[in-house]
């Protein structure tokens, strides 16, 4: 029997993917990326993440899963859109500059963090008050690409319907669920912040922000290295990606003025070099208060599913779990740790 997928980011897609090579038959339900985080994302994975310079959780796992993951995906599709590539990290305070020192110190970020400066040639193109150094394993999704591609090999499945998902044509049968006169024995509801509006899983304590993102022609800026200063300038086509913001406050995927006015502000005090503005997206990032992915299913309806809460690491996370959603939906007993177990939300259910 069909499972039903609702939303066609990058969790919706791989997800729907591990299951259709799994040999399970899937319908995505996507509305056109309306309201994607996928879209506008840096689709960066980084060992080393945030201005202290920590180790992304669980990134020794998760890192080499993902990358063999993307390139092979492909090599099956054909098509490209992830690359390798070292990072460039501009400490922002002399406090960022200490952690980096500890850091050197410390095993963990062995094959990460370098002792070694930028070349030359960027001290006429980037302000470099606190240093700088180069960091390894970097790499980029250019997520525009793999959201396309992906789509093609879902239209090409006949695994693909564009629209809004419609909760009035919804139920949920004695065995399965029914959607319109689709019969499907499962939904996995992806559907990044709009989890908020599911009946099923609203309530549900996710933290949401709000990034905006500028797409920039900076055409004296290589593109050998992906720059971070807090924000990332990440190599985007011929182009760059600059972001990102981060506001708790609107929520919504409106390029607004006031993300805009944070980005330019911010890059005045870094680049050096002449730029054009091409582009101005945002995003929501959604995330559960422990920032653990949440999947599984719904305590009341062992039918109904939810794949989501990937904050800013989707890129890196969604492979890894979605294979483990996979393994726990062919196992009998269905058992998944609690850690990542979405009936742990509902502990701390608001109800309105
Ligand atoms: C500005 C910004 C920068 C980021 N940078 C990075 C980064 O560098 N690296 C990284 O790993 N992560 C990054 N992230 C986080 C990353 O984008 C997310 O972790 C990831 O994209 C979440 O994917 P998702 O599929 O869960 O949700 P989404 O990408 O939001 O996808 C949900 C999809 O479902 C569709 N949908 C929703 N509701 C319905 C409905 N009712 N009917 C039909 N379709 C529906 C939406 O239109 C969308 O296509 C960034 C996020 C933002 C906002």
């Amino acid at each position: 029997m069909t499972t039903l997928i609702v939303g066609q980011g990058i969790a919706g897609s791989i997800l729907a993917i591990e299951l259709l090579k799994a040999g399970i038959d899937v319908i995505v339900i996507d509305d056109g990326h309306l309201q994607s985080a996928s879209k506008v994302a840096a689709g960066l994975m980084d060992y080393v993440s945030g201005k202290r310079l920590t180790k992304s959780w669980n990134s020794d796992v998760l890192i080499p899963y993902a990358k063999q993951f993307y390139k092979q995906l492909e090599q099956e599709l054909g098509t490209s859109f992830f690359f390798e590539r070292p990072s460039l990290r501009y400490f922002s305070t002399k406090e960022q500059v200490d952690f980096y020192h500890k850091r050197l110190e410390d095993p963990k970020f062995e094959g990460s963090l370098t002792k070694r400066n930028p070349p030359h040639l960027y001290d006429a193109m980037l302000h470099n008050d606190f240093g700088a150094c180069i960091v390894e394993g970097s790499s980029v999704l250019n997520t525009p690409s793999f959201l396309l591609a992906c789509k093609q090999f879902l239209e090409q499945n006949n695994s693909l319907i564009t629209e809004p998902f419609d909760f009035d044509s919804f139920e949920t049968l004695e065995k399965g669920i029914r959607y319109k006169d689709i019969l499907a024995e499962k939904i996995i509801f992806c559907e990044g912040y709009n989890v908020c509006k599911n009946p099923y899983f609203k309530g549900l304590d996710f933290r949401l922000s709000k990034g905006d993102v500028l797409t920039l022609d900076i055409a004296d800026l290589p593109q050998e290295f992906i720059l971070n200063k807090d924000k990332w300038l990440v190599p985007f086509n011929s182009m760059f990606r600059f972001g990102a913001t981060y506001e708790w406050k609107t929520i919504n995927c409106t390029a607004d003025q006031q993300g805009q006015d944070e980005l330019v502000n911010d890059l005045k005090g870094w680049l050096k070099l002449n730029y054009q503005v091409v582009n101005h997206e945002a995003g929501v990032r959604t995330a559960a208060k422990d920032i653990r992915p949440v999947f599984g299913f719904h305590p009341d309806y062992d039918n109904i599913g939810i794949f989501n809460g990937f904050s800013s690491k989707g890129v890196m996370t969604v492979p890894y779990y979605a294979r483990e959603f996979l393994k726990s939906l062919q196992s009998s007993d269905n058992k998944l740790s609690s850690e990542i177990n979405c009936k742990r939300l509902f502990l701390n259910r608001i109800h309105h």
